[in-house]
Order: C-alpha cells, then structure tokens, then sequence
C-alpha cells in the first residue's frame, strides 16, 4: 500500500547560503518570505549545523501553505540552495529520500539524523505577512 499524506505533519523549507559571498541574498530572501507567509522563521546558522552541509536558516510551515510557498521559492530562490522536506516520525528518510530540492542539490548527512521522532507539527509562526505572494 502508498504511503498516505496523512503521514505529514508539516514542512520545513532550509535556505543555504555561503556567509561569505550570499549572505545577503539570504537575508533579502528571509525577508520576502516574511512578508508574505505565515511561517515560523528559524535562526541564522552560520556554520554547519546537524545533517547540513552549508550555513541555513530554517522556514518551518504548515502543509496547507505547501501549494503557495513551494512555487513561490521556486521562483524567488535566485542563487540560493533550498531543501524542502516533509515532517514525518523519521528524520532520516524526511532529509534524505523523500525531499526537493529548488537550485542546485548540496550533500545532507543523515548519519546526523535519527530514524524515529516525535511527528513534528508547524510551530507558531512568528511573521506577520502583509503582501500576498
Ligand atoms: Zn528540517
């Protein structure tokens, strides 16, 4: 039997940038997302952190902004990395097998990541959108 939907909780979309040379791109783009989604914008992470391979910052979202936010990013990403994966009970498969990718795929480590969580629900966003994307 398929898998089933139901399955995710909600998502999590990591920007990666190089502190040196895309920083700002990075910041104009948190910026933009702020503006206009209802989502929970995580902390700058400018050294690698857990499975990620380059700086990020996280944007964790719920799955009913899925259909606005992911083409959005694709459309505004510019020169930037951005890995969106769903938020199931394994860590692992979510950052490994089962993301997209929008620009150019970076290495995960998933030895970093557990096979079994907690199903991970959006958490309060912390933006107040007033544009629409
Ligand atoms: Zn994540």
């Amino acid at each position: 039997m398929p898998r089933t939907i139901g399955e995710i909780a909600s998502y999590h979309a990591h920007v990666y940038y190089d502190p040196a040379t895309s920083r700002g791109e990075a910041e104009r783009l948190r910026h933009w997302i702020g503006e206009r989604f209802l989502v929970t914008l995580g902390r700058w992470h400018d050294v690698k952190v857990g499975p990620h391979d380059q700086a990020m910052y996280q944007v964790a979202f719920a799955r009913e902004l899925f259909p606005t936010l992911v083409p959005w990013l694709m459309l505004n990403h510019g020169s930037l990395s951005v890995l969106v994966h769903p938020n199931t009970v394994n860590p692992r498969r979510d950052h490994l097998a089962d993301p997209l990718w929008i620009g150019t795929p970076l290495a995960v480590h998933g030895d970093k990541l557990p096979e079994e969580a907690e199903m991970e629900q959006a958490p309060a966003p912390n933006t107040a959108p007033t544009l629409r994307p």
